[in-house]
């Protein structure tokens, strides 16, 4: 029986991927930080709560994770935790760097110092390209992050390659593309538009304000894209991998197709230009070819069809907290 460490194992794609890999017959090791208060209902919603073992770590400290390594001897172990949004990174800059930098640092040391052939996996992201000049974005483009959080993420990336080049590691990230489910955090675009047209539509609320709806994205489906971050650890060799739908679509487009589904006017969306980021991506999408053809992955469904699975899932769960 294999064991995986899952850091952030309480959040969306943590969730997800605890169930896909004890479905794969894995040991799941979830380290929580006993400081946050983590909800654990993410992981109730998918089954994996009475399977998955949660234990307590300070992702900040190395001593704390040197010890979790030399307990529970993982072979994988998937880095997901991190501040994810970015605009709260806007916020708090010092904190995203921090958090989303130093964990990467405490486990590669480890790794290379008491766990040589454990792998990891890395949870980069598309916002390490911001401005975009050429698309569709693929595994060569270079980087030009316009925000804390993706400044971030491309140092925590450089630096898994920098360990896997220096100390022969299989340490990998895949940079993956916005993808949703009914567990996407409240404050993310998908999961607030669902919420509050449901809303509108019962009555409960009159209007919507967004912040810029031009701008346009690649969404992908959650559960699909974690399935894309195991077989990346089950190559033969590492490699960093795109994962997305390949397409991108304008945020007003999703907001129109879930007012028309619920039968709300357009009158109800209100754009508020105190929700605009000080920087975003005008237009972003990428090519999943090699990680169609390298890892075998497959995916073939568009953002509509996502909001669409988002919104028969909201509708038919009685309660998530
Ligand atoms: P998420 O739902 O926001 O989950 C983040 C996880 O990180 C949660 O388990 C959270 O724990 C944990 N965490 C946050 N701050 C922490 C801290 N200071 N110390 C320890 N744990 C902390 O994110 P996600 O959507 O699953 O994304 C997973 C990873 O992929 C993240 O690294 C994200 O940046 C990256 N990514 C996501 C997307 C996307 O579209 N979803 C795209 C590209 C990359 P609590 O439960 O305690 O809050």
């Amino acid at each position: 029986m294999k064991t995986a460490l899952i850091t952030g194992a309480t959040g969306q794609d943590g969730c997800y991927l605890t169930k896909l890999l004890l479905d794969k017959g894995y040991r799941v090791v979830g380290l929580i930080d006993p400081t946050r208060g983590s909800n654990l209902s993410g992981l109730k919603y998918v089954g994996a709560l009475n399977r998955i073992e949660l234990q307590n770590c300070d992702l900040l400290s190395f001593t704390d994770v040197q010890r979790i390594i030399l307990q529970s001897e993982p072979d994988e172990i998937y880095h997901l935790a991190s501040q994810s949004s970015v605009a709260e990174s806007f916020k708090s800059p010092a904190i995203t760097m921090h958090v989303n930098t130093r964990p990467v640092i405490n486990l590669l040391e480890s790794i290379r110092t008491i766990a040589k052939e454990t792998r990891l996996y890395h949870a980069s992201s598309s916002e390490m390209y911001g401005q975009v000049k050429q698309l569709p974005i693929s595994e060569t483009t270079l980087f030009r992050p316009i925000s804390p959080y993706a400044v971030s993420k491309v140092a925590a990336h450089q630096t898994v390659s920098c360990y896997r080049e220096s100390y022969d590691l299989f340490a990998v990230s895949g940079i993956l593309f916005n993808h949703e489910s009914i567990l996407r955090r409240e404050n993310f675009f998908t999961r607030k538009l669902i919420r509050e047209a449901m809303e509108v539509a019962a009555g409960k609320k009159e209007t919507i304000q967004f912040g810029n709806l031009e701008v346009k994205r690649d969404f992908g489906y959650a559960p699909n894209y974690v399935e894309a971050m195991w077989r990346m650890l089950q190559q033969d060799r590492p490699y960093d991998f795109l994962i997305c739908s390949g397409k991108s679509v304008a945020l007003v487009e999703l907001v129109e197709h879930v007012f028309k589904r619920l039968n709300i006017d357009v009158d109800r969306i209100k754009i508020d230009p105190g929700l605009f980021r000080p920087s975003d991506i005008p237009d972003i999408y990428g090519t999943n070819e090699m990680a169609k053809r390298k890892l075998n992955w497959s995916y073939d469904l568009t953002a509509i069809d996502v909001m669409d699975l988002l919104l028969d899932e909201t509708m038919k769960s009685k309660k998530v907290d």
